[in-house]
């Protein structure tokens, strides 16, 4: 019996997911076998679209379905919570299966706690995750660093701190160090993020730490709740899954390997809050100088839940009408979630005049934690 806490490999019985699946399939079993015993009554989940640039997120009901979800798209950056949000509902009348990374999860709670979705309908399945690439970027990246056609990339992966790909005629890792020192590889949020492991998911799944005959076979998963033990152990009692204790040594690398992308995260942070520091008012007023008032940032930010801003009023301190905007039309966005900004750069990512709107409030969320939480005794957050 699978409890809360264990550390475990997981590899799938199912040939098909195996073939597909990233590492062992222990994420597209669970979800298939959740959804084929009506522990959940859809499945949220990530597939290929166009190309692997495309990533496409899919409301799954017929569990055959899911084997088009299996493996990983480092070129995906969307969110899943506000899918679930805008989608279904915010699972309030039916049991959502989701896979979520750490942005993925805190946004899920962000959302639970402002009544948007009902969290005890939702089961998530964790991956780690250290960071993920724009998909634009992605392309210039390949082409320019790489020296490879982004159209004959046949599959991309993270490992071993490179970036790999595979393509016609061969394939190619550099490092992501590398990558990043000249402009590339994963987004500014995901360099900065500190929130590798998502321990409050029912799963934390992953690659570091297997080790061994079983490195690139089995699934790292670390149990994080009753209800993730449970799901597990009805999973290998079906012999849909089959598991085995996680090998001490792997579970030591893959402590030092989560540590290390921490410290790397922090070195994030410093360089670019420190270089913000010296001028951020002049920073703010220049950057924000170009926005053409979409409403993009206020539409896709998961905390940010439009209520206030719903038939776009604009307040006394913001003229209606005017391109660009006063600066205080961000002032206020980055005033209403700066407890609760979760870092997961949709603003960013999605601002068509390329606005570092991100960069600003997570340093501003960072800031505040900074000063209150040590105060109030607790473990600083996590974003
Ligand atoms: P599979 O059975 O192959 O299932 C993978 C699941 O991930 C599928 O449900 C799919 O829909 C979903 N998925 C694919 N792309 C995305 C996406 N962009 N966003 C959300 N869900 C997605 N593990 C580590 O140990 N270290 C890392 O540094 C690391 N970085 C990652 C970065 C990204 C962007 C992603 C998506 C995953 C990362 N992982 C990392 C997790 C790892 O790649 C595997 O997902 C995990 O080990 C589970 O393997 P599996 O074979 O059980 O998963």
């Amino acid at each position: 019996m699978a409890a809360k806490g264990d550390m475990i490999y997981a590899w799938t019985t199912d040939s098909g997911v195996a073939k597909k699946a990233e590492c062992g399939g222990a994420v597209t079993t669970l979800l298939k076998y959740a959804l084929e015993n009506k522990i959940v009554d859809v499945v949220v989940a990530v597939k290929k679209g166009f190309d692997l640039y495309d990533a496409v997120p899919v409301a799954i009901t017929d569990a055959k379905d899911l084997d088009q979800t299996a493996g990983s798209l480092h070129c995906g950056t969307l969110l899943m919570s506000t899918f679930i949000q805008k989608y279904l509902d915010g699972a309030k009348n039916m049991k959502v299966g989701v896979v979520v990374k750490g942005c993925d999860l805190m946004s899920l709670i962000e959302l639970g706690k402002r009544n948007e979705i009902n969290m005890n309908n939702v089961l998530t399945i964790g991956v780690n995750c250290g960071g993920s690439v724009n998909p634009i970027q992605g392309r210039k990246m390949i082409k320019e660093k790489f020296g490879v056609d982004p159209d004959k990339v046949t599959k991309e992966e993270i490992d071993k701190g490179q970036f790999i790909i595979e393509y016609e005629g061969g394939h190619k890792g550099i490092k992501i160090d590398e990558l990043e020192e000249e402009g590339f590889g994963r987004r500014s949020n995901c360099r900065r993020c500190k929130y590798k492991i998502p321990r409050q998911a029912d799963l934390a799944c992953g690659n570091w730490g297997v080790i061994g005959e079983k490195a690139g076979k089995a699934t790292f998963v670390e149990i994080c709740s009753d209800k993730g033990a449970d799901l597990i152990s009805k999973a290998v009692s079906a012999k849909k899954l089959e598991t085995s204790a996680a090998d001490p040594k792997g579970i030591e690398i893959r402590g030092k390997t989560e540590g290390a992308m921490l410290k790397l995260g922090e070195k994030w942070r410093k360089k670019e809050f420190t270089a913000l520091r010296d001028n951020l008012w002049d920073f703010i007023n220049k950057e924000t100088s170009r926005c053409i008032k979409c409403y993009s940032c206020i539409e896709k930010c998961p905390v940010c839940i439009s209520t206030p801003f719903e038939g776009r009023p604009e307040s006394y301190m913001v003229r209606p009408g005017y391109i660009p905007s006063d600066p205080m039309f961000h002032l206020r966005r980055f005033a209403s979630i700066s407890d609760s900004c979760v870092n997961c750069g949709q603003c960013e990512e999605l601002c068509p005049v390329e606005i570092p709107l991100a960069l600003i409030s997570h340093a501003i969320r960072v800031e505040g934690d900074n000063a209150y939480v040590p105060k109030l005794g607790a473990a600083p957050y996590k974003n």
